[in-house]
């Protein structure tokens, strides 16, 4: 698919073609991404909101625009359920502290996984130290999915949210969200989904999901750096406090008592960046030109393709081998019992322009329960293909030569 729209892709590493497949770290981006970013800049820069003249009365139209359109793009009922973040991170630790100004108290209990992003855990554990909450944590079952059926059990009446991710960073799975979504309604726990990996491959519809909060980073969806969303339900964004103070964020300000603006402004403190949303729509624009059933049916075949071709390497181990994944494949190399380092891998396949990620893949926790130092994970976008899976199991047969 398109990978002429991709500058850097025909780029070369130690004089080899580039092999982009750390794709869940960081999407490339598309020309038509950066040209709405440079047009924003050139032609359309002032400060939005609380300006009279022109450029600012357009500028706000566009930044509106683009929440508008992200709306459109997540399946969100009304662009006020829309929040303009830094990130995935940035999200997730603004529910945290609004979340747990307003609904968490001593006692009360958060649940998330085992198989969790750092993002997804500390925010959490943070709000748990300053409230004197527990944070509990949902197990895998061994096919290394999380375990629902623990969850009924799991849900106390102290219980006041459920955060889990719907693709795992680490393995690439799709989690069974649904069935958390309505186990944790069903006891009436607020369901909020780490979509980081899952916006940039699923045709993510948070209504039909039925979630109370979703976030996701448009720099993992072909979009600008420094962006992200916070999706809430209208119901509860109205009842949350604003996590931080300043422009915008507020109707009026008295030194005695400060009133807050209307969603979604009351989650936006200070100047938004109101050329990264037009960047992320043009992203958004870039994605639905291709069609986003088109995009999931050739990476899911690029998916099994990939796991196929390096499952048929008998040095190599997958994780959740077999199970239904987004984009992405982690597996170690194996000489007899030793384990070959996953740096060492990922240095050696470097050296032959292929890049993949090696670690723990902010996800410590999975990675203990799995037991090694780190993984290998090799994630693809729309504009990778079978000569890049060919090229990277290529680099990892000579690498495994070298290393023998
Ligand atoms: N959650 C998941 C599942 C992720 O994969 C990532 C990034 O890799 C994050 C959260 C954090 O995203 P960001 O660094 O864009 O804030």
């Amino acid at each position: 698919m398109r990978r002429d729209d991709f500058p850097q892709l025909s780029d070369t590493v130690y004089g080899k073609p580039l092999v982009y497949l750390d794709n869940a770290a960081t999407t490339q981006r598309p020309r038509a991404m950066v040209e709405a970013m440079t047009r924003a800049y050139y032609h359309c820069n002032a400060n939005i909101h609380r300006g009279v003249h022109h450029l600012s009365q357009q500028a706000t139209v566009n930044h509106e625009a683009a929440r508008k359109r992200v709306a459109n793009y997540l399946g969100a009922l009304s662009e006020k359920e829309i929040i303009f973040t830094k990130g995935t991170t940035d999200s997730l630790n603004m529910l945290a502290f609004s979340f747990g100004e307003a609904m968490v108290n001593e006692g009360d209990e958060i649940i998330v996984s085992r198989l969790e992003h750092h993002s997804n855990i500390v925010p959490w554990q943070m709000l748990c130290q300053r409230k004197r909450a527990t944070l509990k944590v949902l197990p895998l079952d061994a096919s290394l999915t999380i375990d629902t059926t623990a969850l009924n059990s799991l849900i106390t009446e102290r219980t006041r949210l459920v955060s889990v991710a719907m693709v795992s960073n680490v393995l690439g799975t799709i989690q069974p969200v649904e069935q958390v979504i309505r186990i944790a309604h069903n006891r009436n726990i607020p369901v909020c989904i780490d979509g980081a990996q899952a916006a940039p491959h699923l045709p993510v519809n948070v209504r039909e999901l039925d979630c109370d909060f979703f976030v996701c980073s448009a720099h993992k969806m072909y979009g600008p750096t420094g962006m992200g969303i916070l999706y809430g339900k209208e119901e509860w964004l109205d009842r949350l406090p604003p996590a931080q103070g300043g422009g915008e964020m507020i109707e009026h300000v008295r030194f005695e008592r400060t009133t807050y603006n209307v969603l979604p402004y009351k989650f936006e403190a200070g100047t938004p960046d109101f050329i990264g949303s037009c960047a992320f729509a043009a992203a958004l624009d870039y994605i639905d030109n291709l069609g986003r059933d088109a995009v999931y049916a050739y990476e899911d075949e690029l998916t099994c393709y990939m796991e196929q071709q390096l499952a048929a390497i008998p040095e190599v181990h997958i994780y959740a081998a077999g199970a239904q994944k987004a984009g992405a494949v982690s597996f170690n190399v194996y000489q007899g019992e030793r384990l070959i380092h996953p740096f060492d891998i990922g240095t050696l396949l470097d050296r032959q322009g292929v890049a993949v990620r090696t670690g723990h893949h902010c996800a410590e926790p999975l990675i203990d329960y799995l037991g090694v130092p780190g993984t290998v994970r090799a994630s693809i976008a729309l504009y990778n293909d079978h000569s890049d899976v060919d090229r990277l199991c290529e680099a990892l047969r000579r690498a495994i030569a070298m290393l023998s």
